[in-house]
């Protein structure tokens, strides 16, 4: 049968249903050229207008996951588990834990992404590492976890391409909080890993791409649903991404803060997600030990040697793992002052997202290359008492211009109260297959 891509976005357009033969010709046509750049747009418009149905996102997500080399692992005996958020503000947990977890002896098969809108991407924060080479072909991607039990990569030329296209045009094109292509995006790779177990990380709140708790429930039942359909045991915790994670937003500010955490430091929040998620991930892995194991892990040293073996492994320099100071940091520093005395009641991940993004941390355009170096240290977070005058942030920028243009809405991030607001809970909720 024969398509065009016109009468394929019309049909969508006009809310009717892509037959499994329509959407395998698009999706393949996209990744090999015929279909363009801007031709996909209108479509990734219609679909967030229109949605896709069951039918539709289960045919889009295995389109999109045959669209490159679905990996196997048959001589890797250890149980292959990953974990992948929806995506969020100072979101830097993949970096401490999947070497955590795989010095526990689990596989762990990524294949993450670049920052995504307001939020930032695992891919462009490893690649804060001088050397770091996120783009595998499917042999080197099996080396390296053969090897480590651990590989760190993105989708390329052979892994998942279509998500590599899709993604970097939904990011410019105001097509991301779509459930349907979050599913499709974030399934089609982890279904192209060989996995035993998934954990999801579902963002719900200001920074999160669904912000309200039932859309973020939906999108997280999706996703389960698509993994379980699939044979993968997939589990979802709902985070909170009302504010940053940990203190540091910004590429190599947010590696810097990752490797704290794999020296027994850094932030409480971002240690007590690292931890949760782990224990999730040990059983899903059917690996004991629990918290105490993690925790061990990280005291003797394993989890940042894991890192340091995997950096090498995939070209990267380790000097700066061992000295994070060596990292990138951008020449010019602005501060943010508290304007009255009280306790800070909001610390908005969305603002403080959108600004790091258009100081360079993302890309406005797909062509836009980040700027490592750029970055906002949060000094003050929800809870914290403050006095006018105090710093609430640290801001690290390239350009001046661009920093002046956005010191009016960063400062408007922090809303300071007379009384302690209460603080919830960091997970909400889990989904099972079961309710999904
Ligand atoms: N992460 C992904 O990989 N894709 C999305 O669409 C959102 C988050």
């Amino acid at each position: 049968m024969s398509f065009t891509a016109v009468e394929l976005i019309e049909i969508k357009r006009d809310r009717g249903i892509l037959s499994p033969d329509a959407i395998d010709w698009l999706i393949q046509a996209y990744t090999e050229g015929s279909v363009t750049d801007y031709q996909m747009s209108a479509m990734a418009m219609a679909i967030f207008l229109n949605g896709l149905d069951g039918d539709e996102l289960a045919a889009w997500t295995s389109a999109m996951l045959h669209s490159g080399e679905v990996l196997e692992f048959a001589e890797i005996s250890a149980p292959k588990v990953d974990k992948h958020s929806t995506g969020g503000v100072g979101d830097k947990i993949s970096i401490p834990l999947q070497p955590l977890v795989a010095a526990c002896g689990v596989a762990v098969p990524m294949i993450s992404g670049r920052g995504l809108g307001h939020t930032g991407g695992t891919l462009d924060k490893l690649e804060t590492i001088p050397g770091f080479t996120t783009g595998l072909d499917p042999q080197r991607f099996r080396e390296v976890l053969i090897a480590h039990g651990l590989v760190l990569a993105g989708q390329s030329d052979t892994l998942v391409p279509a998500d590599r296209k899709l993604y970097a045009l939904r990011d410019a094109t105001a097509t991301v909080p779509s459930i349907p292509l979050i599913s499709s995006s974030i399934m089609s790779k982890k279904l192209a890993e060989d996995l035993d177990g998934l954990l999801l990380d579902v963002k719900t709140g200001s920074g999160a791409f669904k912000r309200d708790l039932e859309t973020a429930r939906e999108l997280a039942r999706t996703m389960v649903g698509i993994g379980t359909m699939n044979g993968v045991h997939t589990v979802a915790l709902i985070t909170r991404m009302d504010q940053p994670l940990g203190r540091e937003v910004g590429n190599a500010n947010e590696l810097r803060e990752s490797i704290e955490v794999l020296n027994g430091g850094g932030p409480e929040d971002i240690l007590e997600l690292t931890l949760a998620f782990g224990e999730v991930m040990l059983e899903l892995a059917g690996v004991g030990g629990g918290r105490d194991r993690l925790l061990e892990t990280i005291a003797t040293g394993a989890a940042l040697q894991k890192l340091v073996d995997v950096v090498v492994a995939q070209g990267g320099d380790p000097s700066v793992i061992h000295d994070p100071s060596l990292l990138a940091v951008a020449p010019s520093e602005a501060v943010i002052e508290a304007d009255r005395d009280g306790y800070v009641d909001q610390c908005d991940a969305l603002i403080i997202g959108i600004v790091a993004t258009r100081l360079g941390a993302g890309r406005e355009r797909k062509e836009d290359v980040v700027d490592p170096g750029v970055g906002i240290t949060v000094d003050a977070k929800i809870g914290e008492k403050v006095q006018k005058g105090q710093p609430l942030a640290q801001i690290r920028f390239s350009d001046p211009a661009r920093w002046e243009a956005q010191r009016e809405m960063l400062a408007k991030a922090w809303v300071i109260e007379d009384t302690a607001p209460l603080i919830e809970d960091l997970i909400v909720e889990r989904i099972d297959a079961s309710a999904s």
